[in-house]
């Protein structure tokens, strides 16, 4: 069988050594003669694989002991709702940064639960280049509840490096598609949250990174309609652990973490993620024959997206692609073109053998 790679954005590849291990115990996991998810989440042995996935993702992030960590249900856009009703009180406005498809949809959804202040960065020039507002010309208003933005926008391939100076007001930031692809300073956020089936897991779990001052005393600072399975401070007050969580999605993260932590933590993989991106772009901006056109500083190291100049050679490239064992190329519906996700897992191995096959794409039909 042809080596596959898969370059999907979410849910997409995990580590190799993560699944076969996965496997191994599937059935018979720590010697309690079932698989870990048949067992109670209030179990002694559950409760110990959770805690230790909790400690080795602190670990990995270096985050502080001022801020919970919690194993959530719903997703991405599940916090587009948590965020607001957790953070957002009644008379108090949030401003929502918008620099693509999964930032616009975060504004939208927060609509329901109070003002937000929509503030758009994107710029498009002359010619198709995509570019932003840089972090220090955000217009930001000084009293908001607080900041969110995507620091990584999966389907445009948008990236911002520069983490924004919000003078105190707390910042939010959506990192379903980059979270532990690169050394971040957690205490310059307020809460970071990500779904897990894109650098983390598979899907149905969320990470929740909040700093415990935002959560409120006693009943906590939570809207009054949030659903309790909803609402961080019942969470944290529970150790994620108020209804049943995600147990298996939650015991694959702890081996991904594991594995992370194995192969030199954050700083290691972010040199691998570094010289995947530049094989890549290196190979898009040395032909006429593939495009990107996001202005280099933005350019995301997790999601390429790259567009053939002769878009009519599409379904042709992707078939071929896959004949290789490179799948899941076709780009998002709403940008065409193509995708290739490189998140933690792929390894730089899989880049390599994507850009011969594009090489020789290319040579064939120039
Ligand atoms: C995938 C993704 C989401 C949505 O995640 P779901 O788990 O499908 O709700 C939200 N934000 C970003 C940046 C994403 O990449």
């Amino acid at each position: 069988m042809t080596k596959i790679f898969n370059f999907c954005a979410g849910p997409a590849m995990l580590p190799t050594a993560v699944m076969a291990k996965a496997q191994d115990e599937f059935i018979n996991w720590n010697n309690t003669g079932s698989s870990v998810m048949e067992l109670s989440h209030r179990s002694g042995i559950y409760m110990k694989m959770a805690a230790q996935a909790e400690a080795d993702l602190r670990h990995l992030m270096t985050i502080p002991d001022n801020y919970k960590v919690l194993f959530c249900h719903g997703g991405g856009r599940g916090q587009f709702s948590a965020v607001p009703l957790n953070l957002l009180p009644q008379g108090q406005s949030a401003d929502y940064i918008v620099n693509g498809s999964w930032s616009k949809a975060a504004a939208s959804e927060a609509k329901n639960f109070g003002d937000i202040n929509v503030i758009n960065i994107r710029q498009e020039h002359d010619g198709g280049e995509v570019s932003l507002t840089s972090v220090d010309e955000w217009p930001l208003n000084p009293n908001a509840a607080y900041v969110h933005y995507c620091p990584n926008e999966t389907v445009d391939g948008i990236e911002i490096n520069d983490i924004p100076d919000t003078k105190g007001v707390p910042l939010v930031a959506d990192m379903s598609s980059t979270i532990l692809s690169h050394q971040i300073d957690v205490t310059q956020f307020g809460l970071i949250y990500a779904g897990a089936q894109k650098n983390i897991g598979p899907s149905g779990l969320t990470i929740v990174i909040v700093r415990e001052d935002l959560l409120g005393e006693g009943k906590g600072n939570a809207q009054q309609a949030t659903p309790c399975i909803m609402n961080y401070k019942t969470s944290a007050d529970n150790d994620s652990m108020y209804n049943t969580p995600p147990t298996y999605a939650w015991y694959l993260a702890g081996l991904v973490f594991k594995w992370l932590k194995d192969l030199g933590g954050v700083k290691a993989i972010e040199k691998i993620n570094q010289a995947k991106a530049k094989l890549l772009y290196q190979t898009i901006d040395d032909s006429n024959f593939y495009n990107n056109n996001i202005e280099l500083q933005y350019r995301s190291k997790m999601n390429i997206p790259f567009w053939l100049q002769d878009e009519s050679l599409n379904e042709q490239f992707l078939a071929q692609a896959e004949q290789q064992g490179l799948m899941a190329l076709k780009g998002h519906r709403i940008v065409g073109g193509m995708r290739a996700s490189l998140y933690n897992a792929m390894p730089i191995e899989g880049v390599q053998a994507l850009v011969e096959f594009m090489q020789k794409f290319e040579q064939e039909n120039k």
